[in-house]
């Protein structure tokens, strides 16, 4: 039979992950600081208990989705952990992870960090690609796995309790990193009638997309130290054409504010002597 299930916060994420457990026939036991947003989920078949310490008491695993780090000390100051297996899936950081990880074992609970790569459409639906990185107790892990991947997707990334908010805010930078240059391409073209966002945006998916493989040559750089392995571009050919982007930024009317940290970067790299090497001597430069 499923596990019992306690859940803390029912935000919209909360509300997705409790949704897809009581789908599944899971025994869930809900609280949220606002008792309204329960009401919906009562009439789906979850016991909506008054207090945090009540649903903590109803089920060994319990795991929380609050807004930061200070919702989940809050919410569970008052409840007894000693033998349980809790589960945050609050977004922190790192550094609050580890720390929530220390305050969790010294309440006699077992712990596991998640970090949710998901929106709340995605949970419930296995083709959408979402998962959560876990780090932590990997016993827990391995006991509750099969009642954790019925919402989601899961990648166990170790031990360090940190591990989980590290993985997760490395791919929403490099995402954000993204983003910024999707913008500026849109920025240079913003002014051209003839121009169609929408055709472009095809090239653009196109490009990024084939552009994505060199991922993988800056890791095989960074675990061999061999930075000019397979370079097909080197950065002194890649700096010479600095001076376009920003003429054609200028030309265009389009401000070089997302693009100058990145070519000042380069340049600086290149100054340096590493102008027969591909781009990843700025992972180094970045690195304090
Ligand atoms: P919401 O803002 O929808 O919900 C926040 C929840 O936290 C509510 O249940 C709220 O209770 C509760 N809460 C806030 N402060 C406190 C407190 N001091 N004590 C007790 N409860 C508190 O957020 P989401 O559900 O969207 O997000 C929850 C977590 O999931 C966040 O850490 C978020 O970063 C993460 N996440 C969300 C994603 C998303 O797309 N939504 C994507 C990936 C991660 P109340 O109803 O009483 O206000």
């Amino acid at each position: 039979s499923a596990t019992p299930v306690t859940l803390l916060g029912l935000g919209d994420m909360g509300t997705a992950f409790a949704r897809a457990w009581l789908a599944a026939g899971y025994p869930l036991t809900v609280w949220n600081r606002t008792a309204a947003r329960a009401e919906p989920l009562a009439a789906e078949g979850a016991t909506v208990v008054a207090t945090a310490a009540e649903a903590v008491a109803a089920s060994r695993l319990v795991v929380v989705c609050l807004l930061d780090d200070a919702s989940v000390g809050e919410a569970l100051a008052d409840a007894d952990l000693a033998g349980k297996d809790l589960v945050n899936l609050t977004t922190g950081t790192p550094d609050q992870a580890r720390a929530r990880a220390e305050w969790a074992r010294a309440r006699g609970a077992r712990f596991l960090d998640g970090g949710i790569m998901a929106v709340p459409p995605m949970i419930g639906v296995p083709e959408s690609g979402g998962y959560v990185f876990y780090s932590g107790s990997g016993a827990l892990f391995e006991e509750h796995g099969t009642a954790l991947t019925v919402p989601t997707g899961a990648k166990y990334v170790g031990e360090n309790p940190g591990h989980a908010a590290l993985h997760d805010v490395a791919l929403l930078s490099a995402m954000y990193g993204m983003f910024a240059g999707v913008q500026h391409a849109f920025a240079l073209i913003r002014k051209e009638k003839d121009i169609a966002p929408k055709e472009f945006a095809s090239l653009l998916v196109g490009w990024l997309g084939a552009m994505s493989g060199s991922v993988h040559g800056i890791a095989e750089h960074l675990q061999s130290g061999d930075y000019t392995k397979g370079v097909v571009s080197n950065l002194a050919m890649i700096v010479a054409g600095n001076p376009t982007l920003l003429s054609t930024a200028e030309g265009q009317g389009v401000s070089p504010e997302l693009l100058t940290p990145y070519l000042g970067l380069m340049e600086r790299l290149l100054a340096e002597g590493h102008g027969d090497e591909g781009t990843t001597g700025v992972v180094d430069l970045l690195v304090r």
